[in-house]
């Protein structure tokens, strides 16, 4: 117990789809989590085209607004001369950076900040994370990160976290669960109840409830605005509406529409979902064709999934790699280990094969004009409309007479889930972020907090008391 009080401050992603920055402080120590970037690609200043500079990443991030100007967590050399901050050199205060998973939206600036910071990912993140950064998926900067088990407490100062597994569309995804000098809180990160195994979800609302829960900090992205002319308040119920398409119901779906193709399918994923990666390989599998991943796909699926049940697409630029004599190690051993399969190969026998294609090498597609077929698109990028990309994408798809599918399902839980998880909880102060809409999520049994982004918050007796609006 300390006499030192317990402050909140929240700093970015209350009302978009991640880049949640949140920091909780006591005294000397402050834990900060999330690290992401806000996924707004209509919008983003770094559109892909604009080139990063690598000696100013953490300068150009802050100016830009992209990551939050907190003293103490950034490198002198970093900061540059005209940011107002002080650097993680100079300050005396002991932080630590919680991941709750590797979502770009919650980890995409981690790298930015400074060595000596611990950064915790859980054990399953960090094996994920350094498959990524082994095929040039890394984040931004090096460093290396700590590692935190699920529903093993471990402490920073005052503060006691315990990871808690929850359901979401990628390994290693977790809440933190965390005891301060004056209440609990539970920050959520990004979850759903319709994920493989619902039981995940279950244990871990039951896990969550045994640790006790003041404060819940929960994600929202899935709620919307009130239709027009109605104002009923969002009625949480677990039950799954036969609109939600579960990830379980997911092979069945895909298998449905690779068996009625009788020429080429191709699917689009997200390859850091590796239930959906199983599930594409199994599909190929039951359907009787060959499975040709992408070869940074195709190393996830051994290092993460132990198989070896598939081939690895050698699209032009992986050959012009080979030619040249500059194919990174990494891949020469995988392409050494596997067999491989060329568009050559497609053209002849295009029912063949169950074929991936991200969108980044869409152009691979080129080689395969005139064949047609089926094109599933999983959660693979872009990942909907709102993306300037998807558009293109859907052009490409019509020239190539390839027939678009859309066979996925989101990571996050749709409206009556997030409000039945925020009443099982219960909590006394109910803080929804992350989210275009968050004040639709009730507080059935407390108060509900949409916080102001600079202003301070005390913790006290398990509520939040605002008390600085100056910054
Ligand atoms: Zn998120
Ligand atoms: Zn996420």
């Amino acid at each position: 117990m300390t006499d030192s009080p317990t402050y909140i401050r929240f700093w970015s992603g209350l009302t978009s789809i991640g880049g949640t920055v949140i920091s909780l402080e006591n005294g000397r120590h402050r834990l900060i989590f999330d690290f992401g970037l806000s996924y707004n690609p209509g919008e983003a200043y770094l559109d892909g085209q604009v080139k990063l500079r690598p000696t100013a990443l953490v300068q150009d991030h802050l100016h830009l607004n992209m990551i939050p100007p907190i003293d103490g967590i950034y490198g002198h050399q970093n900061i540059g001369p005209s940011l107002d901050l002080v650097a993680a050199e100079e300050s005396d205060r002991q932080s630590a950076v919680l991941i709750s998973h590797l979502h770009l939206d919650h980890m995409g600036a981690m790298g930015l900040t400074h060595s000596d910071i611990p950064v915790y990912l859980t054990e399953d993140s960090h094996r994920l994370y350094q498959a990524l950064e082994h095929i040039g998926e890394g984040v931004a900067g090096t460093r290396t990160y700590s590692t935190c088990a699920f529903d093993t407490p471990f402490t920073h100062g005052p503060f006691t976290i315990t990871p808690l597994a929850v359901d979401h569309d990628i390994p290693g995804a977790c809440s933190f669960h965390i005891r301060t000098p004056h209440g609990s809180l539970l920050y959520t990160g990004d979850f759903r109840l319709h994920g493989q195994h619902p039981e995940v979800a279950y244990e871990w609302l039951e896990k969550a409830k045994a640790l006790g829960i003041d404060i819940l900090i929960s994600e929202g992205t899935t709620l919307r605005p009130h239709e027009e002319g109605q104002n009923e308040p969002l009625l949480g119920d677990p039950a799954h509406p036969a609109t939600l398409i579960t990830e379980a119901a997911l092979p069945a779906k895909v298998q449905d529409i690779v068996g009625a193709t009788t020429t080429l399918a191709v699917f689009n994923l997200y390859h850091r979902n590796l239930v959906r990666l199983a599930t594409m390989l199994d599909v190929g599998q039951m359907s009787g064709r060959v499975v040709a991943l992408e070869p940074e796909t195709a190393y996830l699926a051994t290092k993460l999934l132990g198989r070896n049940d598939f081939s690895v697409y050698i699209g032009e630029n992986t050959h012009a790699e080979q030619l040249s004599g500059q194919t990174t190690p990494w891949k020469k051993a995988l392409l050494a280990e596997l067999p491989q399969v060329t568009a050559a190969m497609l053209r002849q026998n295009p029912s063949g094969y169950f074929v991936q294609n991200s969108y980044p090498n869409c152009l691979e597609l080129l080689d395969l004009l005139g064949i047609g077929g089926c094109y599933i698109h999983s959660n693979g990028m872009p990942l909907g409309s709102f993306d300037p990309a998807y558009p293109r994408l859907k052009k490409l798809l019509e020239r190539l007479k390839l027939d678009y599918h859309y066979v996925g399902t989101s990571g996050h839980a749709i409206m009556q889930h997030l409000q039945y998880v925020s009443d099982e909880l219960a909590p006394r102060v109910l803080v929804p972020l992350h989210s275009f809409n968050p004040h639709r999520l009730q507080a059935n049994h407390g108060q509900q907090l949409l916080p102001t982004l600079g202003v301070v918050y005390q913790m006290q007796a398990g509520l939040l008391q605002e008390i600085d609006r100056s910054h």
